[in-house]
């Protein structure tokens, strides 16, 4: 049986100013799929992660998400896409400093209106799964940085998503942290079943992918398997 297609571009030019940060780039990534993204600094990585999201509108291309493609949403439409059925995590959190860990992650289900018992239920079983139910009252600032990307993790998936973008999740934590955060990457994708694009700069966290993308000048120029040394 062929692999499910859950994401697609086609295509994907993207241009700042003169500088064409993306060069008619394609890829597909099927469902329960893991992708790294590697690259120099400015090769394009986050404006494809922001293109394939919908955060940024290609200038040319098309991305298509579980075959529907999102030119033909509008801003709510694809806010609507990315609250509910696409999940981001970053370098640094961005967690809101001023709720809890287990608010951080009901914030989007409320946006979403679950009804609150539906909500708290997700809250505890995504606690469980991250190993914070000892901090579900914690604010982010009491919080190690492992911790914070735990609860950054947890708030991503919250909708359970079927897609997670991930912009070098480990990029600011210790490698023993980073290291436990990759683990739990590949863990919560099995379980839940979701594919995930990571951009990352550090060869050694593409382990836990089943193909990498080396991006250069807004192109992939090479595609690799991590587990053929
Ligand atoms: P990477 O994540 O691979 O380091 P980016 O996608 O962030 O690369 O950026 C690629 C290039 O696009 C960089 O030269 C950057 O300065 C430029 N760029 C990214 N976003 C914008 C923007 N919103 N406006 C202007 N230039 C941008
Ligand atoms: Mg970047």
């Amino acid at each position: 049986m062929q692999p499910q297609v859950l994401l697609e571009g086609k295509k994907l030019s993207k241009r700042f100013g003169t500088h064409d940060v993306l060069n008619q780039l394609s890829l597909t990534v099927t469902a329960g799929e893991r992708v790294a993204l590697m690259g120099p600094s400015g090769a394009g990585k986050s404006t494809l992660l922001n293109c394939l999201g919908g955060i940024e509108i290609p200038d040319q291309g098309e991305v298509l998400f579980a075959g529907a493609p999102l030119s033909a949403l509008d801003e709510n439409g694809r806010a609507r896409l990315r609250r509910g059925s696409i999940g981001t995590i970053f370098q640094f959190f961005h967690l809101l400093p001023t709720l809890t860990v287990a608010e951080n992650i009901e914030l989007p289900l409320q946006l979403l209106r679950w009804p609150k018992a539906r909500r708290e239920a997700a809250v505890q079983k995504l606690l469980a799964e991250v190993g914070l139910k000892h901090r579900a009252h914690g604010k982010p600032d009491e919080l190690s940085g492992g911790e914070q990307q735990r609860t950054a993790i947890a708030r991503a998936l919250s909708p359970e998503p079927r897609l997670i973008l991930a912009d070098e999740p480990t990029g600011n934590l210790d490698s023993a942290s980073g290291e436990r955060i990759l683990d739990l990457l590949q863990t919560l994708s099995e379980s839940h079943g979701f594919s995930l694009v990571m951009v990352t700069h550090q060869p050694e966290t593409t382990r836990i992918c089943d193909r990498v993308l080396h991006l250069l000048d807004g192109t992939i120029v090479h595609s690799s398997d991590p587990s053929v040394k």
